[in-house]
């Protein structure tokens, strides 16, 4: 497999999910490889995404904890959030991880370079700032992706996105977030729950889309009864700064949204600007992913990517999947392909969301005959304290085999949920097996294999 006349058998580029998966497989395949990162390794997933975003979406949960547990007979004194304790908190873990991930990359022996990296040709890389080059015989591109601002609208500047939203000095006392996926559903709750006045501002008339209906509906519902405002069908034009420090948001509509800070959440571009994708004639599409063919390789034989940067699924088990395949296919002699058709995912919206295959839509367009089973209840844990909570389960069954074709989940829970109801719709299975299945009471899952 070494062939002397490169530096290295494999440089990657970019210590996120994708990356550092496909070097370690890669090295333990008993390939020489080497890693180019220009910031931290562990990526947007380690660094600014699921695992921040997740530690505050812990944080947020705190308020309503408190109050439910009065209605358990506790007496709950006074209590009070300290933002720059949590953040600082939050910070050590991210320094914790990042040094997990280099030394892991260090003992499967990976060389790495604190650089960003551009690619020169095929088997090229030129390294920044000292202007190095290195060659190799593959090269993977796995540099993710960042948020899209869209630099046209007036006073942009003022706008934050996620990534700052992890190091803002103090918590505001309002926001307006703009957009209506993953990001801005879960920064709403973290916000809201955190007791800031939360606006979400989304250009059309319903949260995410691409969800199934009945679950975006309920989602809405539950997020507005926890006070979180929607100004739907409706965009900003310009930003501004009031005269007393705060940011004006004003719209198409003609509204003045007035917050201390506004968030933009809408949408992630590749990262392929400045990479050389030129140099090595690689295709990229309009909005600057990278096409790739179902194992990865791009439209330069010798260069293949994975993660965000492809614009498949944009979730960090699909970078990691896509790396390791990547990784036994061209070093350990073992080709394979990664299955994006039945991905199970979770927002970590308050309440929570989790799903799998298809929504109500997509299996009306596939099929001849749907069934629908669908219970929407007040789990006990609410019910007992008195919170208006609902939860929402739904399966799509193809009537004609009995097949379970979607399963979608709203409320506490869901996201833990979904990643077991995803073996079981992963391995073809049907009502009848939901149904045969005894239920565990008294819980909320119960309701899966109970639902006529
Ligand atoms: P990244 O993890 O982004 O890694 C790319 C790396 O390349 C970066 O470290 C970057 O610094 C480096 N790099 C870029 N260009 C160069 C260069 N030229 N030279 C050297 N280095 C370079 N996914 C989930 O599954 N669950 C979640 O809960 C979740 N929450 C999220 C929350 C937020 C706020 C965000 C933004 C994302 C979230 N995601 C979540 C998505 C997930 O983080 C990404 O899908 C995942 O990180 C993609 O991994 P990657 O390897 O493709 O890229
Ligand atoms: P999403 O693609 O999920 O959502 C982008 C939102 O911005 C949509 O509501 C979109 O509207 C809107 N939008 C897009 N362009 C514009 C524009 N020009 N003006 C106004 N609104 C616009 O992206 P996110 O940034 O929320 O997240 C990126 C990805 O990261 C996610 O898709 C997901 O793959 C991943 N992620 C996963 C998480 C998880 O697993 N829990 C958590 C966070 C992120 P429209 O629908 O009309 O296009």
């Amino acid at each position: 497999m070494t062939d002397s006349a490169f530096d290295y058998d494999l440089f990657v580029i970019g210590g996120g999910s994708g990356g550092v998966r496909a070097a370690r497989i890669a090295s333990l395949h008993g390939a020489r490889v080497a890693l180019a990162e220009e910031y931290r390794y562990g990526g947007t997933c380690v660094i600014r995404g699921c695992v921040p975003k997740k530690l505050l979406v812990y944080a947020s949960h705190f308020p309503e904890v408190f109050e439910d547990a009065r209605g358990f007979g506790w007496s709950v004194g006074d209590t009070s959030f300290d933002w720059a304790s949590m953040i600082a908190h939050k910070d050590t873990e991210i320094d914790r991880l990042d040094g997990i991930y280099k030394t892991n990359l260090e003992k499967a022996g990976v060389t790495l370079f604190k650089a960003r990296a551009v690619i020169e040709g095929p088997q090229a890389v030129r390294l920044l700032p000292e202007d190095k080059i290195i060659t190799a015989k593959t090269i993977l591109i796995a540099t993710g992706a960042t948020p899209f601002v869209d630099t046209d609208l007036p006073g942009h500047e003022h706008v934050i996105t996620s990534n700052e939203a992890f190091h803002l000095d103090k918590l505001p006392e309002s926001i307006v977030i703009a957009g209506a996926g993953y990001i801005a559903v879960e920064f709403a709750g973290i916000f809201n729950g955190l007791g800031v006045d939360t606006t979400v501002i989304y250009r059309r008339g319903n949260i995410l889309r691409g969800f199934d209906e009945d679950l975006r509906c309920h989602l809405r519902d539950e997020m507005e009864k926890k006070g979180i405002k929607f100004v739907f069908d409706d965009v900003f034009t310009r930003i501004t700064k009031t005269d007393d420090g705060k940011l004006c948001g004003h719209t198409s509509v003609g509204h003045d949204l007035v917050a201390d800070q506004i968030m933009f959440a809408i949408g992630r571009n590749a990262n392929t600007k400045g990479l050389g994708l030129e140099n090595a004639g690689i295709d990229v599409r309009r909005n600057g992913s990278i096409p790739v063919a179902a194992d990865s390789q791009t439209s330069c034989p010798s260069i293949y990517a994975v993660g965000d940067v492809t614009n498949r699924a944009n979730l960090t088990p699909v970078a990691i999947r896509e790396g390791h395949a990547f990784a036994d296919s061209v070093f350990g002699n073992n080709p394979r392909t990664v299955d994006h058709s039945l991905i199970p995912t979770a927002v970590f919206s308050q309440p929570e969301l989790g799903t799998i295959g298809m929504t109500e839509d997509q299996a009306k367009d596939a099929c001849n005959n749907i069934d629908i089973y669908k219970t929407d209840f007040r789990a006990m844990k609410h019910a007992f304290p008195g919170r208006d909570e609902r939860m929402l389960m739904k399966i799509i069954v193809d009537a004609d085999n009995d097949k379970v074709l979607g399963v979608h989940l709203c409320g506490e829970g869901s996201g833990e949920l979904i990643q077991a109801i995803g073996i079981a719709v992963g391995m073809g299975a049907t009502k009848a097996d939901f149904d045969n299945t005894i239920a565990v009471h008294p819980t909320a899952a119960e309701e899966l294999v109970t639902m006529k």
